[in-house]
């Protein structure tokens, strides 16, 4: 097995921008590309907010041009998960199914997955209606009605983001009260448009091709009913996916912790490893973002390894 210059774990906007910016810089690359190459943007259908797109692109066809640009560069590619990693001696060690692969770097670029409510309507209507990124798809749901699903400040900040583009946001939360700070909830409850239902769970999501309705429960009188809606937004948190980092990185709340160095950095904890894109950045979620990390990560790998050891 050939000794990579980076070995970048990850194949959506972050890893692929990063392969890009290495092989462009001569950088020896592997892109170990996931069991789901291409990334969360495979499972949307329109991209309105990608740069250079003026009519949009299908998520899928934006990922396979990325794909093809890094290996126009000559990356190498395995469509595969990483099981484990070695970063406690050099070169770094990264295990697939295929064997073990050593780089001089890596690039972790694993992202994080939406937490889902598990209903089965809910995925058969995932991307008609359903959705866990305000950001992203609020815009299709201009002058609509929406629920959002959740208690916390991403909850609190997807309801008041969405409350200036649709007609009436509802805030279906089980509990009866939220954790989200102080000062979100003041501007939640002032916003005309949006409304609360307390100790309330959703247990359907209503709808043939797309969303019309959904079905929620009191969990105090156990009554259901029915809100007509057309759109549904998890904001229930995500799961950064970075099992195999645990014990080799700094992680908390399980996303990879950036060392500041001289300034903003996508060095981690460990010296040659770097991170980019929704494995650390739990604020932004975006795609133009994880490749602005892509780019940076790649720009301080190939700094590190002008001084690196051998
Ligand atoms: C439904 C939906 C719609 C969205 N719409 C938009 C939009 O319109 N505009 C926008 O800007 N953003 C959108 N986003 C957000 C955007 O997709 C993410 O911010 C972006 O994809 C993050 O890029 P990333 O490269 O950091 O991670 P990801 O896209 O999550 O890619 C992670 C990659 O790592 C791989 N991986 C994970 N674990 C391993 C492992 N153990 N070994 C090897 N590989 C691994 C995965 O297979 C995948 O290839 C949307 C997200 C979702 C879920």
């Amino acid at each position: 097995m050939p000794l990579y210059d980076v070995i970048v774990i990850g194949s959506g906007p972050a890893g692929l921008t990063a392969a890009i910016y290495t092989t462009r810089a001569n950088l020896k690359t592997l892109v170990i590309a996931g069991a789901v190459a291409g990334g969360q943007l495979m499972i949307t259908t329109d991209v309105e907010n990608y740069p250079g797109f003026p009519k949009g692109v299908q998520g899928p066809e934006l990922m396979e041009l990325w794909r093809q640009q890094a290996q126009r560069f000559k990356a190498d590619f395995i469509d595969d998960n990483v099981s484990k990693v070695d970063f406690s001696k050099r070169p770094l060690k990264v295990w697939t199914s295929e064997g073990m692969h050593e780089g001089r770097s890596v690039i972790i670029a694993t992202g994080a997955n939406a937490k889902y409510l598990g209903l089965p309507n809910e995925e058969r209507l995932k991307g008609r209606g359903v959705s866990a990124c305000a950001t992203c798809d609020g815009f299709f749901f201009k002058g609509l009605d929406v629920v959002v699903v959740g208690g916390g400040d991403t909850a609190m900040e997807d309801s008041l983001y969405l409350s200036k583009l649709c007609k009436t946001v509802t805030v279906v939360h089980r509990r009866h009260e939220f954790r989200a700070s102080k000062i979100m909830q003041d501007r939640l409850f002032k916003t005309a448009n949006v409304k609360v239902l307390w100790d309330t769970e959703v247990i359907d999501v209503l709808g043939d091709a797309k969303v019309e309705g959904v079905r929620i429960k009191n969990v105090k009188t156990r009554q259901t009913s029915d809100l007509k809606v057309q759109g549904l937004f998890l904001a229930i948190g995500h799961e950064p996916a970075t099992d195999i980092l645990r014990d080799q990185l700094h992680l908390e709340k399980g996303y990879v912790v950036l060392r500041p160095h001289d300034g903003l950095s996508t060095a981690t904890s460990v010296d040659g490893v770097f991170a980019a894109g929704d494995v650390h950045d739990f604020r932004y979620r975006q795609a133009v973002t994880a490749a602005g990390y892509g780019c940076m990560a790649a720009l301080d790998a190939e700094r590190w390894l002008q001084h690196a050891p051998a």
